[in-house]
């Protein structure tokens, strides 16, 4: 699909469902209206290729996304995750959809598995459903025949939420926490490890350690957006002030 496919493909999406409110800003009508749709594809991420959080995490392998996390897109990814419109799961998936073809480096998406980061048990409970599975079913509908989809990582053990934790306590908290459940259906597959918004890289780095032990032949990583709060600009390893 690539960055200049990106608003038509978020238009088609809009028109496909029934007019309501515009979930990041509440303008009656599509479910994102224009003038968010615009902003979604001006956050469109500048480049193609692999982008990795900062710090970047030891032996990362590369992750695509297509959009930045931030105002617009910040607000319909919570929306959907933690709000009601779980009706935005078309033009998430799509967008989820146009990294995975990214990871893929333009060849036809045969034979790949699609696995999404698990969510922990207590997610399931509070929510009631797991987004980030839904956002890969329909990332592999969009993306077509020959792309499966199975949610084969499970917890291995409690964790804490991670959105209290720094990048160390990220790591150290999710090191050793997941586990492919049915190793069978991973063994020999080529696999895209897919999450909704990258953040320090720990989570996806936690899932492909799991993929790869269970005997996935490859692990690519793709999400939909990534946070842009981790600038390399901010994180340079100079000292502060004059010497
Ligand atoms: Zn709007």
């Amino acid at each position: 699909m690539g960055v200049t496919g990106l608003g038509r493909a978020l238009a088609a999406a809009g028109d496909l469902v029934l007019p309501r409110a515009c979930a990041a800003c509440g303008r009656p009508g599509a479910i994102i209206c224009p003038r968010c749709r615009d902003e979604v594809s001006r956050l469109a991420l500048p480049t193609l290729g692999p982008v990795a959080p900062y710090p970047v995490p030891v032996a990362w392998p590369g992750c695509t996304g297509t959009v930045s996390y931030e105002g617009v897109t910040a607000r319909l990814a919570r929306a959907f995750k933690d709000g009601d419109r779980r009706d935005l799961v078309d033009p998430l998936g799509r967008l989820l959809a146009d990294a995975v073809l990214r990871a893929l480096a333009g060849e036809a998406p045969g034979d790949v598995l699609l696995v999404p980061v698990p969510s922990s048990p207590a997610a399931i409970r509070r929510r009631g459903d797991q987004p980030t599975l839904l956002l890969a079913r329909r990332a592999a509908r969009v993306l077509g025949p020959g792309v499966d989809v199975r949610g084969v990582l499970r917890m291995a053990r409690g964790t804490a939420d991670q959105a209290g934790l720094d990048r160390a306590g990220r790591l150290a908290n999710l090191s050793g926490a997941m586990r492919a459940s049915r190793p069978s259906l991973v063994r020999g597959r080529r696999c895209v490890l897919v999450d909704d918004v990258l953040t320090s890289g720990a989570t996806l780095t936690e899932g492909r350690r799991a993929l790869l032990c269970a005997g996935a032949d490859r692990v690519d990583l793709a999400v939909a957006m990534v946070t842009a709060r981790r600038t390399a600009v901010r994180g340079l390893p100079f000292p502060s002030g004059p010497d």
